[in-house]
């Protein structure tokens, strides 16, 4: 252990070279085949992510942010109207509501998942509320049966940003099962992951499967240039469906191996000043991240860093305090849990492609990190 090894916090190259002969054979055909925009690849993809993640029908879109903005927009949300959602996640999250002329209403975080407090929510419930948008952060989905309870009650929709849990399950259930639309991102750093940007929608409701295919083509239905609506511009391409089929296959494989991966940091990060990721009773964790709290945190990543081990921090700054949502009226000390995270969390690299090797060096260097820097 007294050399120095190289520690990615993904491996993108090493994921394209164990597939290459059948993503380039994927590709080649699209090529070939002169179809480049809602061909049969998008149409497949659609129906097998829909189906792998137990939702009736999904709907292909340019991106992650676009996918949660389209669910949005499908159910008509616009100015005037409340979506409860958190402020500890990515900035899309946020920013979709924000330009449907929507409110952001935040709630803290449960500060062992992450995620948002579904006890909370029902306080934060206004006669404006129309959208609870919980976040699966980080690979495990929020209390989905609580969540659906306080939806059916209230009269509100439920969007799940799912963008950092596909494959993820709760007592069983699927991760698109429940609510009226499910987000996801096929960024390529997602778990699973396109050759550039993509995203899908997914839901059980005709009309949301509906009004989605509408607005991702300008609104138009019933040929190409007979608009229903004004729409967007914001398709799946058929070369990234096309290799996404080809990843599908191995996601299983590859959240398992990131399963495995976490389970070893769990024991070897035993008896360290970490604090480790906790998993909710009944879920099927996706280790889109693997994240620590360390209350020394900033030292302990620069340190990682100088030994070759990169890692990051999601997210260093809870949304209610960023300048471009000032606006909204929210202090520091409104979301402790959140503000807390955001000082200390660290995320250690947990992707598919990691050997065992580089964990135990991973593990290593936070002890030696403590032993160097006891207080
Ligand atoms: C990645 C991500 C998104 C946005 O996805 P893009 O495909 O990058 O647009 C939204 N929400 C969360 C929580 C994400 O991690």
């Amino acid at each position: 252990m007294g050399e120095s090894l190289h520690v990615p916090i993904v491996d993108l190259q090493a994921q394209y070279q164990a597939l290459r002969q059948e993503i380039d054979e994927a590709v080649a055909h699209v090529l070939e085949s002169g179809r480049f925009i809602l061909g049969e690849n998008v149409q497949r993809l659609e129906e097998e992510v829909a189906a792998y993640c137990g939702a009736r029908f999904g709907i292909g879109v340019a991106s992650g942010t676009d996918a949660l903005e389209l669910s949005l927009a499908a159910l008509g949300i616009g100015p005037g109207d409340e979506v409860i959602t958190t402020p500890f996640t990515f900035g899309a999250t946020t920013e979709v509501i924000v330009r449907l002329g929507a409110k952001p209403v935040y709630v803290d975080i449960d500060p062992d998942t992450y995620n948002i407090d579904v006890s909370a929510i029902e306080r934060a419930i206004t006669r404006r509320t129309r959208v609870l948008l919980p976040v699966d952060l980080f690979g495990q989905m929020t209390d989905r049966e609580a969540l659906w309870r306080i939806a059916q009650e209230h009269n509100l929709y439920l969007v799940n940003d799912s963008a950092q849990a596909i494959g993820a399950q709760q007592n069983g259930v699927p991760v698109a099962a429940v609510g009226h639309a499910t987000a996801m991102s096929f960024y390529p750093t997602k778990n699973l992951g396109a050759f550039g940007d993509g995203g899908i929608v997914l839901t059980n409701d005709e009309e949301v499967a509906r009004s989605v295919r509408r607005l991702r083509g300008h609104g138009a239905e019933g040929g190409a240039y007979f608009y229903k609506v004004p729409g967007y511009c914001s398709r799946l391409d058929e070369i990234q469906a096309a290799i996404l089929r080809v990843k599908l296959r191995y996601l299983d494989e590859w959240n398992e191996r990131r399963r495995q991966n976490a389970r070893l940091y769990l024991e070897l990060l035993q008896g360290t000043k970490a604090i480790l990721p906790q998993t909710a009773p009944g879920n099927l964790h996706t280790y889109h991240q693997f994240t620590i709290r360390y209350r020394r945190r900033d030292a302990l990543q620069q340190y990682l860093k100088e030994h070759g081990i990169a890692t990051a921090v999601y997210y260093p700054l809870p949304l209610h305090l960023q300048e471009a949502y000032r606006y909204l009226g929210y202090q520091q000390g409104d979301f402790p849990h959140a503000e807390r995270a955001a000082n200390e969390v660290l995320s250690l690299p947990v992707h598919p492609d990691l050997r065992e090797e580089q964990i135990r060096y991973v593990a290593a260097m936070v002890r030696r990190f403590e032993e160097e820097h006891p207080s």
